[in-house]
């Protein structure tokens, strides 16, 4: 069976420049898949790229074996908190039912059936009692669970979260956690990115190590190496399963030195 999403040597640039380096990949259906790579490694872009906001500059994307611009099935995406404006005056509640609009249907009334995956959304991500506050006035971690639930208000086949775990409360991220459980009974495909190497490694069953180039993908253990951390973070510090590694630009291929707990 093909994978449910491929990538062909995608390249994506912003002008002259280059933010994703002909990144072949493969996603199998109903894979929880952790994206991690440094700040500006091209993960948001990688994201923006696969829910068909960005073109590509070259190569291809493949849904079912078939180009994603054929792709009818919802695919919900959850953009980093930095790139939305909170000042936008709407609702939770709005925001949430938001996800039960298609562009075909814009016009459309909310059903008693759309209404009740609205309230069960909302339930869920324990946001219901803020139903009608202003977005702008929430919490960061609140208003990821917004976003989520207008995520999961789509009933989407494949989830996209740029950064979810960055700036929320513990309970949200453990509340972000439990979601994605949930979500493997249903098949559904999840894609996060983050930057905690720990969680990604713990929770995820592939992670994709990026840094403009694709560095490694697959299970955690066979990804996460000296190696190929320093190709995707070289000289910078990170937590591999409780530990604290420095990766060592000065050793040939890279060799992690742990420092401490
Ligand atoms: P990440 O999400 O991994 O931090 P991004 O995908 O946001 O990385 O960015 C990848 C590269 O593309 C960075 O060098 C960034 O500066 C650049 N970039 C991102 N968005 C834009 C944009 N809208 N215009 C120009 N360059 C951009
Ligand atoms: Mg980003």
């Amino acid at each position: 069976m093909p994978d449910l999403l491929e990538l062909r040597e995608v390249s994506v640039a912003y002008g002259n420049r280059i933010a994703l380096d002909s990144v072949t990949l493969g996603i199998a259906h109903g894979a929880q898949v952790a994206v991690v790579g440094p700040n500006g490694a091209g993960k948001s872009t990688l994201f923006k790229a696969l829910v068909g906001l960005l073109p590509l500059t070259r190569g291809e994307i493949r849904l079912h074996g078939r180009p994603v611009s054929e792709w009818q099935g919802p695919v919900a995406y959850v953009p980093q908190r930095e790139e939305v404006d909170w000042r936008f005056p709407v609702t939770v509640y709005d925001v949430v039912a938001m996800g039960r609009y298609r562009p075909s249907r814009w016009l459309r009334r909310l059903n008693p059936e759309d209404r009740r995956i609205i309230a069960e959304s909302l339930e869920q991500l324990e946001v219901s009692s803020l139903a009608s506050r202003p977005i702008g006035e929430l919490s960061g971690g609140q208003q990821q669970r917004v976003f989520l639930a207008r995520a999961l208000a789509q009933q989407p086949h494949i989830l996209v979260l740029d950064e979810p775990f960055t700036g929320v409360d513990l309970a949200t991220r453990e509340a972000i956690l439990e979601l994605l459980k949930g979500l493997r009974a249903r098949e559904v495909t999840v894609l996060v990115s983050t930057h905690d190497l720990d969680l990604a490694s713990q929770r995820f069953d592939e992670v994709v190590l990026l840094n403009r180039r694709l560095v490694a993908a697959g299970d955690p253990q066979h990804v996460f190496t000296g190696r190929h951390l320093q190709q995707a973070f070289g000289g910078q510090m990170m937590v591999v399963d409780g530990k604290v590694i420095v990766v060592d630009q000065c050793c040939q291929g890279g060799r992690e030195r742990e420092v401490g707990r």
